[in-house]
């Protein structure tokens, strides 16, 4: 399905991130591994996409940091070739109820998960441009929807990605490239498993489907985006959350 792509995965050392690495290159892409410090994970999730006869990269770099990220995409230009599909996924949380949130916790959050997709985006469009093709999907949160306390900064970054998602598609619509957004609800990766009991069974208690979602559903909704067979879907929002909120 996805033979012949490229793909760019933020974040593609763990969680879903590395689940989406994985089902893309399940589907046919070559892709590409960024991370930040978890070197030893991106390597096994590099040897296992080389073990299904498929080609991979690992791609250290700070998604937080314009010049790293201008350096290292030029650099993947060159030594992997034009970047296809392209998958805003890094992101952190730093927890902390408004009044006593400090301005480091809004500023390194709203950079990892918001500010990153200016920066990566804009490397990677100009050789979406040329070839006249091109799939961005920016993994958002349902707590841009719904809020939650303790998440000003990360509520603010996620629906962030939103009015981006929207606007951008408008600007490249007519060069068939489709820009859209996922917004999972409570998947179980390291992210979520730092929560305190308490938060995780008020969630479950809340969720129609009574789980946590697998990084691999939302895996499998970022390939059906990223293939032909979503080439009339764009500026839209998917929501991937066990029936948590009905948008
Ligand atoms: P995770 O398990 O904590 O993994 C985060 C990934 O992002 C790691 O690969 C990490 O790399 C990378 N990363 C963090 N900061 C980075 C930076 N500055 N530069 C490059 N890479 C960086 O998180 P997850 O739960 O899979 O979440 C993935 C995405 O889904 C995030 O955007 C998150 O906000 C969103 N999301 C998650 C949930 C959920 O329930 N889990 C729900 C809604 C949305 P290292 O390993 O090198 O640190």
């Amino acid at each position: 399905m996805l033979e012949g792509r490229i793909a760019l995965v933020t974040g593609a050392s763990r969680g879903i991130g590395r689940a989406i690495a994985i089902e893309l290159a399940k589907a046919g892409a070559e892709v590409i591994i960024n991370y930040l410090g978890s070197e030893a994970k991106a390597q096994e999730v590099k040897e296992q996409i080389i073990s299904m006869g498929k080609k991979a990269h690992l791609a250290p770099f700070d998604v937080s940091n314009f010049e790293e990220v201008k350096d290292a995409i030029k650099d993947l230009e060159k030594k992997v070739g034009t970047i296809h599909i392209l998958v805003n996924n890094a992101g952190i949380t730093r927890d902390q109820l408004f009044l006593r949130m400090k301005e480091e916790d809004w500023e390194v959050v709203l950079r990892t998960n918001l500010f990153s997709a200016f920066y990566v985006t804009q490397g990677v469009l100009p050789m979406m441009l040329k070839a006249r093709w091109g799939r961005i999907i920016n993994i958002s949160s349902v707590v841009a929807f719904t809020g939650n306390p303790g998440q000003v900064n990360y509520a603010s970054a996620k629906a962030g990605l939103i009015g981006f998602t929207k606007a951008l598609s408008l600007e490249v619509a007519s060069r068939n490239i489709t820009v859209n957004a996922i917004a999972p609800g409570y998947i179980a990766t390291d992210m979520t498993e730092k929560l305190p009991e308490g938060v995780k069974e008020a969630f479950l208690r809340e969720i129609p489907l009574k789980r946590a979602g697998l990084p691999e559903e939302v895996a499998h909704l970022t390939v059906f985006l990223a293939s032909d067979l979503a080439s009339y879907i764009t500026g839209a929002v998917f929501h991937i959350n066990g029936g948590l909120y009905r948008g």
